[in-house]
Protein backbone atom coordinates (compact mmCIF):
# COMPACT_ATOMS: atom_id res chain seq x y z
CA UNK A 1 0.00 0.00 0.00
CA UNK A 2 1.08 3.64 -0.73
CA UNK A 3 0.95 5.43 2.41
CA UNK A 4 4.35 6.95 3.00
CA UNK A 5 4.11 10.40 3.39
CA UNK A 6 0.58 11.28 3.06
CA UNK A 7 -1.98 12.22 5.16
CA UNK A 8 -2.41 11.42 8.78
CA UNK A 9 -5.61 10.97 11.12
CA UNK A 10 -5.75 13.57 13.95
CA UNK A 11 -8.29 11.00 15.36
CA UNK A 12 -5.48 8.71 17.12
CA UNK A 13 -4.87 8.74 20.51
CA UNK A 14 -1.68 7.56 21.59
CA UNK A 15 -1.77 5.89 24.64
CA UNK A 16 1.56 3.14 24.06
CA UNK A 17 3.63 2.52 27.37
CA UNK A 18 0.83 4.36 29.64
CA UNK A 19 -1.24 0.86 30.80
CA UNK A 20 -4.64 0.17 30.92
CA UNK A 21 -5.61 3.95 31.94
CA UNK A 22 -9.14 5.27 32.29
CA UNK A 23 -9.64 5.79 28.46
CA UNK A 24 -12.90 6.02 29.07
CA UNK A 25 -15.08 7.86 26.42
CA UNK A 26 -18.37 6.92 27.90
CA UNK A 27 -20.78 8.66 26.06
CA UNK A 28 -23.81 7.46 25.42
CA UNK A 29 -23.86 5.29 22.44
CA UNK A 30 -26.18 7.22 19.50
CA UNK A 31 -28.06 4.05 18.27
CA UNK A 32 -28.58 6.50 15.13
CA UNK A 33 -32.07 4.84 14.05
CA UNK A 34 -32.44 6.18 11.00
CA UNK A 35 -33.60 4.29 8.15
CA UNK A 36 -33.60 0.57 8.01
CA UNK A 37 -31.74 0.55 4.91
CA UNK A 38 -30.81 -3.24 5.82
CA UNK A 39 -34.09 -5.99 7.24
CA UNK A 40 -32.17 -7.72 10.45
CA UNK A 41 -33.54 -11.06 10.45
CA UNK A 42 -35.92 -11.22 14.08
CA UNK A 43 -37.06 -13.61 16.06
CA UNK A 44 -40.82 -13.85 17.20
CA UNK A 45 -41.23 -10.57 18.41
CA UNK A 46 -40.72 -10.60 21.85
CA UNK A 47 -40.12 -7.81 24.26
CA UNK A 48 -36.83 -6.31 23.57
CA UNK A 49 -34.40 -6.61 26.57
CA UNK A 50 -31.78 -3.54 26.49
CA UNK A 51 -29.52 -4.02 28.49
CA UNK A 52 -27.49 -1.15 27.56
CA UNK A 53 -25.00 -3.59 27.97
CA UNK A 54 -22.41 -2.86 24.94
CA UNK A 55 -20.78 -5.41 23.44
CA UNK A 56 -16.86 -4.85 21.80
CA UNK A 57 -16.37 -6.28 18.64
CA UNK A 58 -13.49 -8.33 18.41
CA UNK A 59 -11.74 -8.74 14.73
CA UNK A 60 -12.29 -12.62 15.73
CA UNK A 61 -13.42 -14.98 17.94
CA UNK A 62 -9.52 -15.88 18.90
CA UNK A 63 -9.60 -15.33 22.59
CA UNK A 64 -12.01 -18.50 22.12
CA UNK A 65 -9.78 -20.74 20.58
CA UNK A 66 -6.18 -19.86 21.79
CA UNK A 67 -5.18 -19.09 25.32
CA UNK A 68 -3.73 -16.18 24.30
CA UNK A 69 -0.86 -14.76 26.42
CA UNK A 70 -1.15 -11.37 25.31
CA UNK A 71 2.51 -11.35 23.97
CA UNK A 72 2.61 -10.89 20.80
CA UNK A 73 5.58 -12.60 18.56
CA UNK A 74 8.75 -11.39 18.90
CA UNK A 75 10.53 -9.88 16.33
CA UNK A 76 9.15 -9.51 12.24
CA UNK A 77 5.74 -8.15 11.85
CA UNK A 78 5.46 -5.21 9.67
CA UNK A 79 9.16 -4.30 10.17
CA UNK A 80 9.65 -5.46 13.60
CA UNK A 81 8.26 -5.42 16.62
CA UNK A 82 9.03 -6.96 20.23
CA UNK A 83 7.73 -6.98 23.32
CA UNK A 84 6.50 -3.45 24.04
CA UNK A 85 8.41 -2.67 27.01
CA UNK A 86 12.20 -1.19 26.86
CA UNK A 87 12.31 -0.99 23.39
CA UNK A 88 15.43 -0.68 21.78
CA UNK A 89 15.65 2.13 19.40
CA UNK A 90 15.16 0.33 16.39
CA UNK A 91 11.93 -1.49 17.96
CA UNK A 92 10.41 1.78 18.76
CA UNK A 93 11.22 3.28 15.61
CA UNK A 94 9.90 0.48 13.80
CA UNK A 95 6.55 0.89 16.29
CA UNK A 96 6.41 4.39 15.09
CA UNK A 97 6.19 3.30 12.02
CA UNK A 98 3.27 1.28 12.02
CA UNK A 99 1.48 4.23 14.29
CA UNK A 100 2.09 6.10 11.27
CA UNK A 101 1.06 3.67 9.44
CA UNK A 102 -2.30 3.56 11.55
CA UNK A 103 -3.33 7.16 10.97
CA UNK A 104 -3.25 6.85 7.24
CA UNK A 105 -5.13 4.17 6.73
CA UNK A 106 -8.00 5.86 9.47
CA UNK A 107 -7.45 8.74 7.44
CA UNK A 108 -7.96 7.01 3.69
CA UNK A 109 -11.10 5.23 5.96
CA UNK A 110 -12.73 9.05 6.70
CA UNK A 111 -11.83 10.20 2.74
CA UNK A 112 -14.09 7.30 2.14
CA UNK A 113 -17.37 7.38 4.67
CA UNK A 114 -17.04 11.39 4.67
CA UNK A 115 -18.61 11.37 1.14
CA UNK A 116 -19.79 8.12 1.17
CA UNK A 117 -22.30 7.85 3.77
CA UNK A 118 -24.49 10.53 2.87
CA UNK A 119 -24.59 9.27 -0.81
CA UNK A 120 -25.54 5.95 -0.08
CA UNK A 121 -27.36 6.61 2.99
CA UNK A 122 -28.31 9.69 3.52
CA UNK A 123 -26.55 10.21 6.64
CA UNK A 124 -23.48 12.17 7.90
CA UNK A 125 -21.00 10.16 9.12
CA UNK A 126 -18.76 10.60 12.43
CA UNK A 127 -15.13 9.91 12.03
CA UNK A 128 -13.96 7.26 15.30
CA UNK A 129 -11.16 7.79 17.42
CA UNK A 130 -8.52 5.20 17.40
CA UNK A 131 -6.84 4.48 20.49
CA UNK A 132 -3.12 2.73 20.11
CA UNK A 133 -2.44 0.84 23.44
CA UNK A 134 0.08 -1.55 24.63
CA UNK A 135 -0.91 -4.90 26.79
CA UNK A 136 -4.72 -3.97 27.94
CA UNK A 137 -7.01 -1.16 27.90
CA UNK A 138 -10.00 0.13 29.82
CA UNK A 139 -12.06 1.03 27.25
CA UNK A 140 -15.62 2.14 27.19
CA UNK A 141 -16.80 -1.99 27.00
CA UNK A 142 -14.64 -2.99 29.89
CA UNK A 143 -11.00 -3.89 30.22
CA UNK A 144 -9.39 -5.41 27.15
CA UNK A 145 -6.12 -7.83 26.90
CA UNK A 146 -3.59 -7.61 23.73
CA UNK A 147 -5.34 -11.02 23.60
CA UNK A 148 -8.17 -10.02 22.14
CA UNK A 149 -6.58 -8.38 18.90
CA UNK A 150 -8.13 -5.30 17.67
CA UNK A 151 -11.83 -4.39 18.26
CA UNK A 152 -14.26 -1.71 18.30
CA UNK A 153 -16.41 -0.07 21.11
CA UNK A 154 -19.32 1.26 20.40
CA UNK A 155 -19.77 3.39 23.74
CA UNK A 156 -17.05 6.52 22.56
CA UNK A 157 -17.39 5.44 19.11
CA UNK A 158 -13.74 4.13 19.63
CA UNK A 159 -11.58 1.32 17.76
CA UNK A 160 -8.66 -0.19 20.17
CA UNK A 161 -5.75 -1.20 18.38
CA UNK A 162 -1.87 -3.35 19.91
CA UNK A 163 0.57 -2.74 17.56
CA UNK A 164 2.12 -5.98 18.35
CA UNK A 165 -1.16 -7.49 16.53
CA UNK A 166 0.97 -6.31 13.14
CA UNK A 167 3.85 -8.41 14.34
CA UNK A 168 1.17 -11.72 15.50
CA UNK A 169 -0.27 -11.59 11.92
CA UNK A 170 2.87 -12.68 10.33
CA UNK A 171 4.32 -14.61 13.33
CA UNK A 172 1.08 -16.49 14.46
CA UNK A 173 -1.46 -16.06 11.51
CA UNK A 174 1.55 -16.43 8.61
CA UNK A 175 0.12 -13.54 6.85
CA UNK A 176 2.66 -11.11 4.82
CA UNK A 177 2.35 -7.46 3.74
CA UNK A 178 1.01 -4.15 4.54
CA UNK A 179 -2.61 -4.47 3.83
CA UNK A 180 -3.47 -7.21 6.27
CA UNK A 181 -3.12 -5.12 8.96
CA UNK A 182 -4.98 -1.95 6.56
CA UNK A 183 -7.97 -4.56 5.99
CA UNK A 184 -7.88 -5.14 9.65
CA UNK A 185 -8.79 -1.43 10.61
CA UNK A 186 -10.97 -0.64 7.80
CA UNK A 187 -13.05 -3.75 9.24
CA UNK A 188 -13.01 -2.51 12.40
CA UNK A 189 -14.44 0.99 11.00
CA UNK A 190 -16.63 -1.01 9.67
CA UNK A 191 -18.54 -2.04 13.03
CA UNK A 192 -18.37 1.87 13.17
CA UNK A 193 -19.76 2.41 10.02
CA UNK A 194 -22.76 -0.15 11.21
CA UNK A 195 -22.74 2.16 14.74
CA UNK A 196 -23.54 5.26 13.08
CA UNK A 197 -25.79 3.72 10.71
CA UNK A 198 -27.98 2.14 13.40
CA UNK A 199 -27.37 -1.51 12.36
CA UNK A 200 -25.38 -2.63 15.75
CA UNK A 201 -28.14 -1.55 17.71
CA UNK A 202 -30.88 -3.23 15.79
CA UNK A 203 -28.39 -6.70 15.41
CA UNK A 204 -28.28 -6.34 19.46
CA UNK A 205 -32.00 -6.05 19.65
CA UNK A 206 -32.56 -9.20 17.41
CA UNK A 207 -29.81 -11.10 19.04
CA UNK A 208 -31.86 -10.46 22.43
CA UNK A 209 -34.29 -12.25 20.94
CA UNK A 210 -33.55 -15.82 19.96
CA UNK A 211 -31.15 -18.24 20.90
CA UNK A 212 -27.29 -19.12 21.12
CA UNK A 213 -27.01 -20.81 17.92
CA UNK A 214 -29.42 -17.60 16.14
CA UNK A 215 -27.88 -15.09 17.78
CA UNK A 216 -24.46 -16.61 16.70
CA UNK A 217 -25.59 -16.27 13.09
CA UNK A 218 -26.26 -12.57 13.54
CA UNK A 219 -23.22 -12.46 14.38
CA UNK A 220 -21.82 -13.76 11.57
CA UNK A 221 -23.86 -11.73 9.31
CA UNK A 222 -22.55 -8.25 11.62
CA UNK A 223 -19.05 -9.51 10.68
CA UNK A 224 -18.94 -10.39 7.27
CA UNK A 225 -20.91 -6.98 6.13
CA UNK A 226 -17.86 -5.28 8.27
CA UNK A 227 -15.77 -7.33 5.94
CA UNK A 228 -17.51 -6.25 2.93
CA UNK A 229 -17.65 -2.44 4.36
CA UNK A 230 -13.78 -2.84 4.34
CA UNK A 231 -13.39 -3.84 0.69
CA UNK A 232 -15.76 -1.20 -0.50
CA UNK A 233 -13.00 0.74 1.34
CA UNK A 234 -10.20 -0.73 -0.56
CA UNK A 235 -12.01 0.39 -3.55
CA UNK A 236 -13.01 3.65 -3.14
CA UNK A 237 -9.69 4.39 -1.55
CA UNK A 238 -7.75 2.93 -4.71
CA UNK A 239 -10.35 5.52 -6.12
CA UNK A 240 -9.48 8.56 -4.13
CA UNK A 241 -6.05 8.01 -3.34
CA UNK A 242 -4.85 5.31 -5.99
CA UNK A 243 -3.00 3.55 -2.88
CA UNK A 244 -3.18 -0.06 -4.32
CA UNK A 245 0.11 -2.13 -5.02
CA UNK A 246 0.13 -5.42 -6.75
CA UNK A 247 -0.74 -8.27 -3.98
CA UNK A 248 -2.64 -5.60 -2.04
CA UNK A 249 -6.15 -6.78 -2.12
CA UNK A 250 -3.91 -10.73 -1.84
CA UNK A 251 -3.04 -9.69 1.55
CA UNK A 252 -6.33 -8.68 2.38
CA UNK A 253 -7.60 -12.17 1.23
CA UNK A 254 -4.61 -13.84 2.92
CA UNK A 255 -5.71 -11.93 6.55
CA UNK A 256 -9.13 -13.09 5.97
CA UNK A 257 -8.32 -16.79 5.22
CA UNK A 258 -6.60 -16.49 8.34
CA UNK A 259 -9.00 -15.25 10.41
CA UNK A 260 -11.98 -17.45 9.59
CA UNK A 261 -13.81 -19.41 11.96
CA UNK A 262 -13.24 -22.58 10.84
CA UNK A 263 -9.63 -22.07 10.86
CA UNK A 264 -9.05 -20.77 13.50
CA UNK A 265 -10.88 -23.81 15.21
CA UNK A 266 -8.65 -26.25 13.21
CA UNK A 267 -5.46 -24.92 14.20
CA UNK A 268 -6.58 -24.54 17.73
CA UNK A 269 -6.82 -28.63 17.46
CA UNK A 270 -10.77 -28.26 18.02
CA UNK A 271 -13.27 -29.77 16.22
CA UNK A 272 -15.25 -27.33 13.62
CA UNK A 273 -18.64 -26.62 14.53
CA UNK A 274 -20.30 -24.19 12.64
CA UNK A 275 -23.37 -22.71 15.00
CA UNK A 276 -20.38 -21.60 17.17
CA UNK A 277 -19.04 -19.34 14.83
CA UNK A 278 -19.52 -15.82 15.75
CA UNK A 279 -17.62 -14.26 12.48
CA UNK A 280 -17.84 -16.73 9.31
CA UNK A 281 -15.76 -19.05 7.77
CA UNK A 282 -12.66 -18.26 5.94
CA UNK A 283 -14.47 -18.72 2.37
CA UNK A 284 -17.35 -16.10 3.46
CA UNK A 285 -14.63 -13.99 5.03
CA UNK A 286 -13.19 -13.55 1.71
CA UNK A 287 -15.73 -13.46 -0.51
CA UNK A 288 -17.66 -10.04 1.33
CA UNK A 289 -14.32 -8.64 1.42
CA UNK A 290 -14.17 -9.16 -2.57
CA UNK A 291 -17.74 -8.62 -2.88
CA UNK A 292 -17.15 -5.01 -1.19
CA UNK A 293 -14.01 -4.73 -2.99
CA UNK A 294 -15.71 -5.21 -6.68
CA UNK A 295 -18.57 -3.17 -5.76
CA UNK A 296 -17.38 -0.68 -4.14
CA UNK A 297 -21.03 0.07 -3.26
CA UNK A 298 -21.86 -0.37 0.69
CA UNK A 299 -25.60 -0.97 -0.70
CA UNK A 300 -24.57 -4.39 -1.76
CA UNK A 301 -23.14 -5.60 1.61
CA UNK A 302 -26.26 -7.06 2.79
CA UNK A 303 -25.56 -10.18 4.69
CA UNK A 304 -28.98 -9.87 6.28
CA UNK A 305 -31.30 -11.01 3.51
CA UNK A 306 -28.59 -12.44 1.45
CA UNK A 307 -29.45 -16.27 0.46
CA UNK A 308 -26.33 -17.52 0.77
CA UNK A 309 -23.67 -16.60 3.16
ZN1 LIG B 1 -15.43 -7.65 13.61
Amino acid sequence: MKWRGRRRSTNVLDQRGQGASRGGGFGRSRAGGMGRHFQIPRGRGGKVSFSGILIMIALFAIAYYLNGDGSGGSGGGFTTSGPSQNLTAEQKAAQDEMAEFTAVVLADTEDVWNPLLPEAFGQEYREPKLVLFTGGVDSGCGFASSAVGPFYCPAGERIYLDLDFFSELLNRFNVEGDFAPAYVIAHEVGHHVQTVLGISAQVREAKSEVGKVAGNKLSVMQELQADCFAGVWANRADGISQILEPGDIQEAMNAAEAIGDDTLQRQAGRNVVPDSFTHGTSAQRQRWFMKGYQTGDPLQCDTYSARTL
